[in-house]
């Protein structure tokens, strides 16, 4: 199972990660990424793996954990 993580203290919430992969991301009222706690669905990895990558703060990740 694979979730998204955000480093706050390194996130400048201009919410790029939510026009990358919105089926997991939304916005709150300030701009921040609001983050699903849901697993990433399969389906929806490649682009998460691509807002990861393109998080201009380095403040997004992919984390695998157990079942
Ligand atoms: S792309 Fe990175 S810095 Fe920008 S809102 Fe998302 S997590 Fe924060």
């Amino acid at each position: 199972m694979t979730r998204l993580r955000i480093d706050w203290t390194a996130c400048d919430g201009r919410g790029l990660c939510a026009e990358l992969v919105p089926e997991l991301i939304e916005r709150d009222e300030w701009g921040f990424p609001l983050i699903s706690d849901a697993a990433v669905p399969p389906g929806v990895l490649v682009h998460a793996r691509r807002a990861v990558a393109a998080c201009p703060r380095l403040a997004l990740s992919l984390q695998a954990e157990n079942a």
